[in-house]
């Protein structure tokens, strides 16, 4: 098993509203795409774990996702401890990613922050032929995927192709994200919202209107990139 990339959410949902565009146009070119749900949502105001794990499902199948995983590291209290540290470090082992994209170090929810460094230190032990039991594996990268707090970006995608594809794959978060036409008796949540629902698409629009596109998904690097061409580093459209 090898997969070319691993998208690590900590909670049901995160992946799709931060980068489900970049993931649908990677499995659109044929990379094998693999979700890892850390959590399983049982913290969350509305739906339940059952329900979130249906929904994760229908949106991995929306976005050409091959393989899907779930952790249990505590929504509202993750747990970031070397037991949990073996159980990501098994499943980067098994799937072999070449690339990692998971949450930024900060951000509103306090679990993202406990995810990215639980995130980017097992990508590192995963190396570690002296730690745990497998075959050593290191990925090659870690980038950063934005949710809510905003950051500076180191590149953003251009997803506008598969737009339609991402809002396919938030609408199977009918318990999670507003729905157009649908009123679900739970209580009310800043996620939940209407304006929620259309920061995401006005996230998007404003990213893809710094790199001339209609839409784009901002992603974090901690090191420098790489271009064998700058000239692949230009933008199109009108400058
Ligand atoms: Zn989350």
């Amino acid at each position: 098993m090898s997969l070319d990339v691993l998208a690590i959410s900590t909670h049901p949902d995160d992946v799709e509203i931060a980068c489900g565009g970049t993931l649908a146009l990677l499995t659109a070119r044929g990379r094998q795409v693999g979700i890892l749900h850390l959590t399983c949502g049982e913290a969350g105001t509305r739906g339940t774990p059952e329900e979130r794990r249906l929904e994760a499902e229908t949106a991995a199948t929306a976005l050409g996702v091959s393989e899907l995983g779930f952790l249990d590291l505590g929504d509202g209290q993750l747990r970031t401890g070397t037991a949990e540290e073996e159980l990501l470090i098994a499943r980067l082992r098994h799937w072999r990613p070449r690339l990692v994209l998971g949450p930024a170090p900060r951000d509103r929810h306090p679990d993202h922050g406990r995810a990215h460094r639980l995130v980017e230190d097992a990508c590192f032990y995963s190396g570690l032929a002296r730690r745990g039991s497998g075959e050593p594996h290191r990925p090659a990268a870690v980038f950063s995927y934005m949710q809510h707090d905003p950051f500076e970006p180191s590149f953003i995608v251009d997803v506008t192709s598969v737009w339609e594809r991402k809002l396919e794959a938030l609408a199977a978060y009918e318990s999670q994200l507003h729905q157009q036409g649908s009123e679900r008796d739970e209580p009310p949540t800043k996620v939940a919202s209407p304006e929620y629902r259309s920061a995401i698409e006005g996230r998007a629009r404003h990213y893809g209107q710094l790199i001339n596109v209609a839409f784009g998904e901002p992603f974090g690097s901690r090191l420098p990139l790489s271009v064998a061409d700058p000239l692949e580093l230009v933008p199109g459209g009108l400058s």
